[in-house]
């Protein structure tokens, strides 16, 4: 069962008193916790990116509301995900970037080429 963590950070808030006070704050990375980003409403695949109908607009998803409808959701780090695909584009452009070094493999094939020109003129 996952627990409730920081939605920037993605650190343990298990231990921290429920309901969360409005300045709530993670103890790691410093934000506020009485956010969109932590709710249980937020989405944003729907209008205001809150699912809550009746719910006020809050404009800043990642700031301290005053939104009575905010209930804290498990699992609300997301940036696995983004790190993830973060992560796959690094590689991406580690095998792009393997292909600029690529350019620098010309060294590579004359050091093959070179021992091929030893292996000959002995
Ligand atoms: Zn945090």
């Amino acid at each position: 069962m996952s627990a409730l963590v920081c939605w920037k950070c993605g650190t343990s808030l298990a231990d921290y008193t429920l309901p969360l006070r409005r300045l709530e704050e993670c103890r790691k990375c410093g934000a506020e916790l009485h956010v969109c980003k932590l709710c249980e409403w937020y989405s944003v695949a729907v209008a205001k990116h809150c699912r809550e109908p009746i719910a006020e607009e809050v404009k800043d998803k990642e700031r301290a509301n005053f939104c009575d409808y905010f209930k804290p959701r498990v699992g609300a780090y997301v940036a696995a995900d983004v790190a993830a695909s973060g992560k796959a584009r690094s590689d991406l452009d580690a095998l792009f970037g393997g292909g600029k070094n690529a350019a620098a493999e010309p060294s590579a094939a004359d050091r093959a080429k070179a021992e091929l020109d030893k292996l000959f003129n002995k």
